[in-house]
């Protein structure tokens, strides 16, 4: 009941006017007070500025980097991502111990969500396919530790602490939070941060109350941290237990669904992206050109009716995207990136996240095919060099769409192809599946 009382509200101002009255308050008026943080990246940032003053202007010129790398799709490579993941659950309770089950849940729910094969696209208003995009990004739980030794991608740290979350949150200081990614404090060292995308499972709590859904640390510009090497934050991304997965056995209360899609938000900002409504008003920008511009963040709603802030996106003023992960609408009716988001995603996958997905010693490739497209931009033909005969190519564009091809002779026939970037998903006699982005210039 306590819970039906809970809000969604990023702001942090809010909370601390709310303080004083907290501490002299039974738990009843806290929960009727309270209102909960679905994402505290943006806090996150400010507090880390405050322990390593430039962090943010860091963040901003990583982004910017990221968005000038799109302008010049020559200098990135070819392939289809694949990060490899661990998941630290760390638990002072059975039901924060989440099975198995949800972990490999939850990586699936990144895996069609990165993928454009989450079955809600078909939600996505049409309104919005002039802007859709598909970043192609898969997540596989770790098979090699950091050691070199085989394993399921997932710890388990018994913890004594019976909540990561404290007043401290409330006020700006992360410090309480940050724990749980040190041994020493009660939580568990990140693995080698550029090699691994570090998810933290655990109780965030102020009271038995959900405080906080998640928050993550976008690229700084700066190589990844060292495994505890700062006091500050550990790169990666920290979610409540309740909000894993989307066959979760706990209710988080007051309504709220949950479909997994906390961790493609938090792993949206990893990634660089900010929130869509860029965390102010209509004069806010998320520096993505085509994501609509909003007044603020939706809440729970899914209403379709609100277009808060004119816009000229490809000449159409576009309403609200409450279909954006990047928004804070209900996980209902999230379903979509835009093509520019993508983008931005694949500029920080190769600048400031670059050994994660390049050469990375923690990805096997399994079946490894020696499979290159030269020449790769290309204007009119490109060849396939393969160590398998290939049967069978699909090529398609980045919004997911097929595109009809060619093939012969191990050619690829591209003069009809518009200028931009293409997917091409080749298939072996074997049925082995290999997938490379291809530029068209
Ligand atoms: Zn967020």
């Amino acid at each position: 009941m306590f819970l039906s009382f809970l809000k969604f509200n990023k702001n942090c101002l809010e909370m601390k006017l709310l303080l004083p009255t907290i501490l002299f308050s039974s738990l009843f008026s806290f929960a009727q007070q309270v209102e909960f943080h679905r994402c505290a990246t943006t806090n996150a940032i400010d507090y880390q500025e405050s322990l390593t003053p430039g962090y943010k202007d860091a963040v901003i010129s990583a982004f910017d980097a990221a968005k000038a790398l799109n302008m010049n799709p020559e200098s990135k490579s070819g392939s289809l991502y694949t990060i490899p993941v661990v998941v630290h659950i760390v638990h002072n309770t059975t039901e924060e111990n989440l099975p198995d089950s949800v972990i490999i849940d939850q990586i699936r729910v990144l895996n069609e969500d990165y993928n454009r094969l989450n079955p809600d696209t078909v939600n996505m208003r049409a309104d919005f396919d002039i802007v859709k995009g598909n970043p192609r990004i898969e997540f596989k739980l770790a098979q090699i530790d950091p050691n070199g030794q085989p394993t399921t991608g997932i710890t388990r740290t018994f913890t004594n602490t019976t909540s990561f979350g404290s007043l401290a949150f409330l006020s700006g200081d992360m410090s309480d939070l940050e724990k749980v990614k040190s041994t020493a404090d009660g939580g568990i060292d990140p693995w080698d941060q550029s090699r691994y995308l570090n998810i933290w499972v655990c109780d965030m709590s102020l009271f038995g109350f959900t405080a906080l859904l998640g928050y993550a640390t976008p690229p700084a510009g700066l190589p990844n941290w060292p495994p505890g090497s700062t006091g500050g934050l550990g790169d990666g991304v920290v979610i409540q237990y309740q909000a894993f997965g989307s066959n979760n056995p706990n209710d988080i209360g007051a309504g709220v669904v949950i479909k997994g899609r906390t961790t493609t938000h938090e792993v949206g900002h990893y990634l660089g992206l900010r929130h869509i409504w860029g965390d102010g008003d209509c004069t806010a920008e998320d520096g993505i050109d085509d994501t609509p511009n909003a007044d603020a963040q939706s809440n729970t709603d899914c209403d379709p009716s609100k277009n808060t802030c004119t816009d000229n996106i490809q000449s159409v003023d576009l309403p609200d995207m409450i279909e954006n992960y990047m928004d804070y609408s209900s996980e209902d009716c999230q379903n979509s990136f835009t093509a520019l988001q993508v983008s931005l995603m694949h500029g920080v996958l190769e600048l400031q996240r670059y050994d994660l997905v390049h050469g990375n010693p923690a990805s096997i490739e399994e079946n490894a095919i020696e499979f290159v497209l030269y020449p790769n931009p290309a204007q009119d033909f490109v060849e396939i060099k393969s160590s398998a005969q290939i049967d069978e190519i699909q090529i398609m564009d980045i919004t997911g769409k097929t595109i009809q091809v060619d093939f012969f002779n191990n050619q690829i026939d591209v003069r009809a192809f518009r200028t931009g970037v293409y997917f091409i998903d080749a298939y072996t006699k074997e049925g082995q599946k290999i997938t490379r982005r291809l530029v068209k210039q």
